[in-house]
């Protein structure tokens, strides 16, 4: 079984002897998860205070450095002048998003954070077009786009491990938020069920909030969940329930853009 213990701004999840750790950061839960492989490591969108990025340096092991994307909103992309050596992968379209890094700047200014190192939108080296399956020493890797929350949104599962680090969708702290289009939501979120049944995955890594440990059947009720709101906003019911829950007061506003999202589309 893994492990997840909580810290005044951690969680830290542990599991397969060490091989993953979670830091997730003090600023809306987002999570940055390290993968170490036999031969190299995996590291996705480390953020965001400054030490909070130090402490995920600190744990970096000595091994050549995967920096992968699940997308560039801006507070996913914060750390990334710091770990600019890496070889960084994210599907095309972050390119796109380059507007993020102001937004992260003026978040910094605002609140006086103070960086060692300039803020810097990601370089992305490795440019995800479609379903891709890469092989990296003994772990597999397979890449499926999941846009909805925003054009750039993209999955990774590893095949041995039966993870998936999925970016942001499927968080226990929120319905889904629709910035690019609930149709292509929809068909992303049917996409993750197809591949999760089918790669027996059991261990979920969303932008924000828990991950799941070691439960598929908690996976798949999480899509589930998804999808049924989903479906009620496109049947024009904007009194939506989320889990059986009115939405609860501080996501009214979120609700309210997603009502108007859909009406225009
Ligand atoms: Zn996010």
């Amino acid at each position: 079984m893994a492990d997840l213990c909580t810290s005044t701004h951690h969680n830290f999840a542990e599991e397969k002897g060490n091989t993953m750790k979670i830091f997730q950061s003090c600023l809306w839960q987002t999570n940055s998860t390290l993968i170490e492989g036999r031969e190299e490591c995996f590291l996705f969108d480390p953020t965001y205070y400054p030490h909070e990025v130090e402490r995920i340096k600190q744990a970096l092991p000595d091994k050549p450095l995967n920096l992968i994307y699940t997308h560039a909103d801006w507070d996913h992309i914060a750390g990334f002048s710091e770990f600019s050596f890496g070889h960084t992968l994210g599907h095309h379209q972050v390119k796109e998003q380059s507007d993020q890094l102001e937004k992260a700047g003026a978040f910094d200014l605002e609140w006086y954070v103070a960086r060692n190192k300039e803020l810097e939108f990601p370089r992305i080296d490795e440019e995800i077009m479609g379903e891709t399956t890469k092989v990296v020493s003994d772990e597999t890797l397979y890449f499926l786009p999941i846009p909805g929350h925003t054009s750039d949104m993209m999955a990774t599962f590893f095949l041995e491990r039966k993870v998936v680090v999925a970016g942001d969708v499927l968080s226990d702290l929120e319905f889904p938020f629709i910035f690019y289009s609930s149709q292509k939501y929809l068909e992303s979120l049917e996409k993750m069920k197809e591949k999760v049944l089918e790669f027996g995955i059991h261990t979920l890594v969303p932008g924000h909030g828990r991950p799941v440990l070691d439960s598929q059947r908690e996976i798949l009720r999480r899509i589930e969940d998804d999808l049924d709101y989903l479906h009620q906003l496109k049947s024009g019911n904007q009194i939506a329930c989320y889990r059986g829950e009115p939405i609860p007061a501080h996501l009214i506003s979120q609700h309210e853009g997603n009502i108007k999202f859909v009406e225009m589309e």
